[in-house]
């Protein structure tokens, strides 16, 4: 058989042959004591994870339906919501007020630059009636991460709900949820915490539950009051991706088996690394807030970058991430440290990314009459 993939991407990350294994056993129902024992157990323990003491839903989904049932559960038509956008994944959180009929308000922050909690706070106090707060911990797209901390200190001091996409930085970057002030963390299974995609995560603050009986918005798979009185029962309402919450146990054993602060250690140290090989090869970086969770370089000029990322990973076996967006696509690569990837991984994609530049580099010089465009 031919060596894996090697995964450096912003998901799915590398799944550890423990869970895997756990995940191949065979299938039994869920409608059980066994089943409602692992699901208890496991959302129990993912509290820790998220740094709460409130209850964590697990839904089945990926990533952005835990978005929408952070909106949606929380909101009624025509309420205001001020979304932090600086990439892809904060202007999803747009698209989805709008899908809902929520009154959006977009604060622009340049891609590659961190919000400034200053304007936050200027936005809440120019208008009173903003309901939430949308900001990413890591913002993928762009590998800048919020400082969150400041920004929860702002919005606890109004009526505004915060909400934090940590899709991909919950368990890699820091995030102390309840200590923070955060009161809807959302994140997803494919990432940091190790799984293959199809869980959705949310943890509901007090502030936030209290808001849920007034909120009119139309919505049925993802309404939280079922969650909320099957939960009490280490149960779903409906058909659990049962599989997958049987990793999740899987992972949360490896994660408390390192214990979360070494996670976060080992993230970032792998982060730092990585930043430092890139700069040393003489890449520029786009982040100017460096995030644990994903690293962004700019790529020479000249370099297709989604060539690049096709040729390492169809002909060298190593999948990272290119652009995404008019600004970024096909100039910047993505290189993660989050989950279950490891120093050597990431040893070894920088590797073949430096060769890879470098056969690219020769190739367009000297056969630039026939190949370029
Ligand atoms: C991956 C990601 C998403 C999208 O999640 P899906 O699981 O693909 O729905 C949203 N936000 C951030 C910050 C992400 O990294």
């Amino acid at each position: 058989m031919s060596q894996p993939t090697i995964l450096l991407t912003p998901g799915p990350t590398p799944v550890p042959e423990v869970t895997r294994k756990v995940m191949a056993e065979p299938i039994f129902h869920h409608r059980t004591p066994k089943y409602r024992k692992i699901f208890g157990d496991a959302s129990e323990r993912l509290k820790k994870v998220f740094l709460t003491k409130n209850p964590v839903y697990t839904f089945a989904g990926s990533g952005s339906l835990a978005m929408e049932a952070a909106l949606v559960n929380f909101h009624s038509a025509g309420d205001k919501v001020l979304v932090v956008e600086n990439g892809k994944f904060a202007e999803r959180f747009t698209l989805i007020a709008k899908a809902f009929g929520l009154n959006a308000i977009s604060l622009k922050v340049p891609y590659g630059e961190a919000p400034q909690p200053k304007l936050i706070e200027e936005a809440l106090q120019k208008d009173p009636d903003i309901k939430a707060v949308c900001v990413q911990l890591c913002e993928t797209s762009t590998a800048v991460l919020s400082d969150i901390k400041a920004i929860g200190e702002i919005v606890a001091k109004t009526n505004a709900l915060l909400i934090v996409d940590a899709i991909s930085g919950l368990g890699a970057d820091r995030l102390e949820t309840d200590n923070w002030h955060v009161d809807l963390v959302v994140s997803g299974s494919q990432k940091a915490l190790m799984l293959p995609p199809g869980l959705a995560f949310l943890s509901v603050s007090e502030k936030a539950r209290s808001r849920m009986a007034a909120a009119k918005l139309p919505k049925f798979y993802y309404d939280l009051k079922y969650y909320e009185k099957s939960l009490k029962d280490s149960d779903t309402p409906w058909t659990p991706a049962l599989t997958l919450v049987i990793g999740l146990q899987k992972s949360l054993d490896l994660i408390e088996q390192e214990g979360i602060e070494n996670v976060f250690k080992r993230c970032a140290a792998n982060a730092t690394f990585t930043r430092e090989s890139l700069q040393k090869m003489g890449l520029k970086l786009f982040s100017k807030a460096a995030s644990s969770t994903v690293t962004a370089a700019w790529l020479p000029e000249g370099i297709d970058g989604e060539k690049l990322c096709e040729v390492m990973r169809d002909e060298k076996g190593i999948a990272m991430a290119g652009g995404q967006g008019d600004q970024m696509k096909g100039k910047v690569v993505r290189i993660c440290h989050m989950g279950a990837i490891t120093k050597q991984d990431i040893e070894k994609g920088l590797k073949v990314l430096g060769e890879t530049l470098k056969e690219m580099k020769s190739s367009s010089g000297s056969s630039c009459c026939c190949s370029c465009k």
